[in-house]
């Protein structure tokens, strides 16, 4: 199956490393224009230049999720640049501190939520109005396998999973038929930068071994079912939470 965005815009957060790097490839592979919008100048600029290489369309945006005007600004700067923006991937995010709730640092459960959670709200708000102008199309918001199940060391991030699934729903309810359809994301542990630098090697086997499927994903196994999902491929698929987990919430 070959998905065809040609001429369509695609908004993806976080797109500098891991997981939204691998979005905006697949995005770009299937003739969309990426927005590749993340904190990280430089992780943007290498971003986009390897896109163009490859011989795609790219353009560089700096924004912070947590930050309301930022997405506000970058939605509407996008809409403006390219002519429109018909999808939006919300997937920047962080992982925070591994703390039990009882101890857990309270600055950082409200870092967490602010870009898990409302990070993701500010790209709902501000990209319905801007994909309903352009004529239409899909969100994909990135959860995980901890917006169904739990870890007892990351309260914030769970909360903030979970929270993007309620989000995703109503959303949906609310905006399908208007031509906007909304779902969420839920892979289990892939081998990005996020899962490198907060687990040691002997964490890392642990999750394998947590995996049914015995290995960590790679990050084109969730990128090719984001494409799908904003695909018209996917035209009846709204609302609805899809997981990428080698079987982990399957035990
Ligand atoms: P990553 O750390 O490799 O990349 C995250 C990117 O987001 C980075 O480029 C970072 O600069 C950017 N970012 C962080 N905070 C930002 C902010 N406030 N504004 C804009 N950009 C910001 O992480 P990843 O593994 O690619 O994770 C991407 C998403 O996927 C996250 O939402 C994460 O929770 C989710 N996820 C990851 C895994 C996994 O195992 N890697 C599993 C499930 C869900």
């Amino acid at each position: 199956m070959k998905l065809d965005f040609s001429g369509k815009t695609a908004i993806v957060t976080g797109a500098g490393s891991g997981l939204g790097a691998a979005i905006a490839d697949a995005l770009s592979a299937a003739g969309l224009t990426v927005a590749v919008a993340d904190l990280n100048e430089d992780a943007v600029n290498a971003k986009v230049e390897e896109i163009r290489a490859n011989g795609g369309n790219a353009l560089p945006y700096i924004a912070d999720v947590s930050d309301a005007e930022a997405v506000e600004n970058l939605i509407n700067d996008v809409k403006q640049s390219a002519g429109g923006v018909n999808y939006i991937v919300n997937n920047a995010g962080i992982d925070g501190p591994h703390a039990m709730p009882g101890e857990y640092p309270v600055e950082e459960w409200k870092k967490v939520i602010d870009v898990n959670l409302h990070g993701v709200f500010y790209g709902v708000r501000f990209g319905v109005p801007a994909i309903k102008a352009s004529g239409g199309g899909a969100i994909v918001n990135m959860s995980s396998i901890f917006g169904s199940v739990a870890i007892d060391a990351s309260a914030a991030y769970v909360a903030a999973k979970h929270a993007v699934i309620g989000l995703t729903k109503s959303a949906a309810l609310a905006h399908s038929k208007e031509g906007v359809r909304v779902n969420a994301v839920g892979p289990a542990f892939i081998q990005t930068p996020l899962v490198d630098n907060n687990f040691e090697e002997d964490e890392k086997q642990g999750l394998i071994d947590a995996t049914p499927m015995g290995r960590l994903g790679k990050p084109e196994e969730v990128a090719n079912l984001v494409a799908f999902l904003l695909s018209d491929q996917a035209g009846y698929v709204t609302g609805s939470y899809h997981l990428v987990d080698g079987a982990y919430t399957a035990q």
